[in-house]
């Protein structure tokens, strides 16, 4: 019986395989038929999206096996927290509230912006409705969602963890999982709210990061 690994490994190939069948039919239409410039372009976006999806994928695979082996060295800088979310969130859909004051923090911006993009990311992903990031003392993010039942909340945050198992939509199980490690390295660590039905809310407290000067 090694029914985890087993679905580990086939969500994993799925992951690929989804893309990489997607190219290869825009890749023979294109070879094989007649197409005029403007459709020939379109297919060669769709083509472009999905390769960027596979590079995601062993992006997030590669990130997650690099934080748990601690061979990620945080490059710490002070940068201003909610110029960054607002610089993020114009690139996401505009269902998304921020609601900011002036938050200046020391941390590493990278790995600060991957957490706000897996984070939004999901909230968009699990709600219709609108999203509202708020950056203070914490930062949180609000949906009003799917919400998740008492009995995952801990789960979710294990990696390869996924509830719907069916939904291959991009889910691996591996977001949270990144957003553990990397809020661990910066001593705070992943707080979740949530109600069936109702919505979620995902926070972390930032104090310990808010005008630290460097080390
Ligand atoms: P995935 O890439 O599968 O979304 P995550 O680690 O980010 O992986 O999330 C793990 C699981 O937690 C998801 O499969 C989803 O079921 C649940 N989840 C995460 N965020 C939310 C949310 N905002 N609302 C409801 N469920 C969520």
């Amino acid at each position: 019986m090694n029914s985890f690994k087993d679905e580990v490994i086939s969500a994993i190939s799925h992951e690929f395989k989804n893309p990489i069948s997607i190219i290869n039919g825009y890749i023979e239409t294109i070879l094989n038929s007649d197409l005029d410039e403007k459709t020939k372009i379109k297919f060669l976006n769709k083509i472009h999206k999905n390769t960027l999806r596979l590079s995601e994928l062993i992006d997030r695979l590669y990130l997650i096996t690099k934080l748990e082996n601690k061979k990620l060295n945080p490059n710490f800088t002070k940068f201003r927290l909610d110029i960054t979310a607002k610089n993020l969130i114009e690139g996401f859909e505009d269902r998304i509230k921020l609601i900011s004051k002036p938050v200046t923090i020391y941390a590493d911006k990278n790995l600060i912006e991957i957490v706000l993009q897996n984070l939004i990311s999901n909230a968009l992903k699990y709600s219709k409705d609108e999203v509202i990031v708020k950056i203070g003392d914490k930062v949180e993010v609000i949906d009003k969602g799917r919400g998740i039942e008492k009995k995952e909340i801990n789960l979710i945050k294990k990696k390869f963890y996924r509830i719907a198992k069916n939904d291959w939509d991009n889910s691996l199980g591996l977001g949270l999982a990144i957003v553990e490690h990397i809020l661990k390295l910066h001593n705070t660590s992943l707080k979740i709210e949530s109600q069936k039905g109702k919505g979620s809310r995902f926070y972390f407290d930032i104090t310990s990061l808010i005008n630290k000067e460097p080390r």
